[in-house]
């Protein structure tokens, strides 16, 4: 039971002269760090930040992205993490429902904000930008201009916006000694299906993950103060904040910052800075399948390659490790749990198409509509346990009461788990497709797609069918080598010899790509959406 910045004094005080950050060339101590966040505490302070307030953060990954997170929690306030590309819709939604006084953003974003500056409860502002310190590259970042905008780069001289720099000039702080189960993060779920919810994760559920990410690493210890971590993720999602920012910072690793999680740079962190530890998600792995010369390139340094956050197709986690020669591990998990609860082993024996076993300290266990455990080999839902499962919705007791029951997270996952007690993933509880009275799981067609040679990308819905209630539509990227070469036709040929005729795809649609979300999950809820708007 310890705050979770406890875990960056420890790393500054083992390793002070060792890189904590490295972004775009340039490096931070981890001295540096812990002294930049702690004066970070302090100008929040002397603005009026006090323990228990929500600081919204809106940055892309770089280092004030690290400085502004601890730096909110060593003044005892709350982070609220804000996805950079939000409209100024989603936005509004997010700090209002938040109740965020203070808002720390990127200059580039700040029109976006200014739309909304009348309907949110923002009083404080804190700017910084590609002026900054450790200044962000002119043209890496968002498509957004402001200058085309008709706005200055900078910040608004007027009362209530500050600049970032100006804080890191305080005096560091005396940091603030939470309570466990004190709010450390209000993370905003993935709204993949919906409506998007505050998950209240205190300091003992973000710390708990962090120690079973290392706990699940039997070879943790060998790499203190060695490893290297890839922050391509977005720590602003719950799965990069964990698995690389904070875990990356407890084990003394480098971590190397890419403000965005692009295949090229990816590929050539990687090889620069012999990457050992690399999070990623199934679309990214796709990317490096398709990614030219990769078979070419040299991937030895990472140990192990994670997947999570969405389903890995077989197909493309084979075809990865036949092509670098690397090792693709999946796991799973939710933002309601910090988020990881399952993971392959990583030496030990690791199942393809299962998301493994529970983490150290997580109860997992497959139940029927009544909430009755079911027996290996049987779907139902999937419910886990852990001290990394959060405290609650934020201001929402009815959904609260709907996902958690007697300490016990209901995930709206459909899952299996064999004999040994692997688990496998079926699909979401919510996409399954109902057509002439058949359950259908969209994951399954994916599955047989990804294994046509054509297919890139793969994504199956249910759409509004006058007959059968629901019918299967599947939308997929080619690869560029097959663009014009393959017919719907021939995919529908190909599902025929594969599926049984009920869950053959009857709409089949090619696309350029498909909608994905900000750590790259491919969302399924707008390509409903837009097939319905087309349709009238
Ligand atoms: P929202 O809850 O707002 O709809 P979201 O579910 O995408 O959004 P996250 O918490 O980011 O929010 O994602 C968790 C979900 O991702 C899980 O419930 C599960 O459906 C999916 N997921 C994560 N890892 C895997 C995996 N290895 N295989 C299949 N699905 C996975």
């Amino acid at each position: 039971d310890i705050p979770l910045w406890r875990f960056l004094e420890e790393s500054a005080r083992r390793f002070p002269q060792n890189v904590a950050l490295e972004f775009l060339g340039k490096t931070l101590s981890y001295q540096e760090l812990w002294g930049l966040a702690r004066r970070f505490a302090q100008g929040l302070k002397d603005l009026g930040v006090r323990p228990g307030d929500r600081v919204a953060i809106m940055l892309p990954n770089s280092p004030q992205f690290v400085i502004a997170f601890y730096g909110t929690l060593l003044a005892g306030g709350v982070g609220v993490n804000v996805n950079p590309l939000y409209t100024p819709r989603e936005l509004r939604h997010q700090l209002a429902d938040a109740g965020a006084e203070t808002l720390v953003i990127l200059d580039h974003l700040l029109p976006r904000y200014l739309e909304v500056e009348k309907e949110v409860p923002v009083k404080r502002v804190v700017v910084t930008g590609i002026k900054d310190f450790l200044p962000f590259p002119k043209n890496l970042l968002y498509p957004l201009k402001a200058k085309r905008d008709g706005l200055p780069l900078g910040f608004p001289k007027r009362e209530g916006f500050h600049a970032f720099a100006e804080l890191l000039k305080r005096p560091p702080a005396e940091p603030h000694v939470p309570d466990p189960e004190d709010l450390a993060l209000l993370q905003y779920t993935g709204g993949t299906t919906g409506l998007s919810k505050g998950a209240m994760l205190t300091h003992r559920n973000l710390v708990a993950n962090v120690l079973q990410i290392d706990a699940w690493d039997p070879t943790s210890k060998d790499l203190v103060g060695k490893g290297v971590m890839l922050g391509a993720l977005p720590f602003f999602h719950v799965y990069g904040m964990t698995v690389a920012m904070n875990y990356g910072l407890f084990s003394g690793y480098k971590i190397v910052l890419l403000p965005r999680p692009e295949i090229k740079a990816i590929v050539e962190a990687i090889e620069k800075h012999q990457v050992t530890h690399f999070p990623g998600v199934p679309t990214l792995y796709v990317a490096f399948n398709n990614f030219p010369g990769i078979e070419r390139r040299d991937l030895k340094s990472v140990r192990a390659c994670i997947s999570g956050s969405a389903p890995l197709p077989l197909e493309v986690a084979e075809r990865f490790e036949r092509l670098t020669g690397a090792k693709l591990v999946e796991g799973y998990g939710l933002t309601e749990a910090s988020p990881v609860t399952h993971c392959n082993p990583l030496y030990g024996e690791r199942r393809l198409g299962s998301v493994g076993l529970p983490f150290p300290g997580v109860d997992a266990k497959v139940v029927d509509e009544e909430g009755k455990e079911l027996p290996p080999g049987e779907v139902g839902e999937l419910a886990v346990k852990g001290p990394n499962v959060m405290k609650g919705y934020w201001n929402r007791p009815e959904e609260t009461q709907k996902t958690l029951k007697d300490g016990w997270l209901f995930t709206g996952d459909l899952a299996k788990m064999d004999e040994d007690g692997y688990f496998y993933i079926v699909d979401r509880k919510k996409d399954m497709i109902i057509a002439g009275g058949y359950n259908i799981y969209p994951r399954e067609v994916e599955e047989v797609l990804y294994q046509h040679e054509a297919v890139q990308e793969a994504a199956v819905v249910g759409v509004p069918d006058p007959y059968r209630g629901e019918t299967v539509a599947a939308f997929l990227v080619l690869k560029p080598e097959y663009q014009g070469k393959v017919s719907e036709k021939d995919i529908e040929r190909f599902c025929r010899q594969n599926l049984a005729a009920y869950k053959v795809p009857r709409i089949i649609q090619f696309r350029e790509s498909l909608p994905k979300s900000s750590v790259g999950k491919i969302l399924r809820r707008e390509l409903r959406e837009e097939f319905a708007k087309k349709q009238g």
